[in-house]
């Protein structure tokens, strides 16, 4: 996808801080983050979002959760929030599949 924004960033074109990377998934921090601790999880792949998914996708969504615990502990958080935001209606602004995980401080935003 040549003007996906999550695409530039998984092939270095956008600069990001990349916080973990394997041959499936990107992780890096979120330029507007809501909270202390506040990083994007996206595939390598172009997916537009979880609506787009079928069983074919299942590992990959299952390496992307089961990364987040781990990436957590890294970035310090001894808890945290999972976020996949899908269409417009669910506030959706990237059209490139993307777990959102943030934690720190004190109070965690909903949104
Ligand atoms: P969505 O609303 O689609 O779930 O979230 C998109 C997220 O991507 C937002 O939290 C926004 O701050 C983040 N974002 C948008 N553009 C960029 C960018 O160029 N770099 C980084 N690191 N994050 C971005
Ligand atoms: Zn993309």
């Amino acid at each position: 996808m040549d003007d996906c924004i999550f695409c530039k960033i998984v092939k270095g074109e956008i600069n990001s801080t990349r916080i973990y990377e394997d041959e499936d998934v990107v992780a890096f921090n979120d330029i507007h983050p809501i909270a202390p601790v506040h990083f994007l999880m996206v595939p390598k792949v172009h997916v537009e979002s979880l609506a787009q998914c079928d069983d074919s996708h299942g590992r990959l969504l299952g390496k992307m959760l089961l990364l987040a615990p781990k990436l957590a502990a890294e970035q310090g958080l001894a808890g945290f929030r999972t976020m996949i935001n899908t269409g417009h209606e669910g506030g959706q602004e990237v059209f490139h599949l993307h777990v959102h995980v943030f934690g720190g401080g004190t109070t965690l935003p909903t949104t």
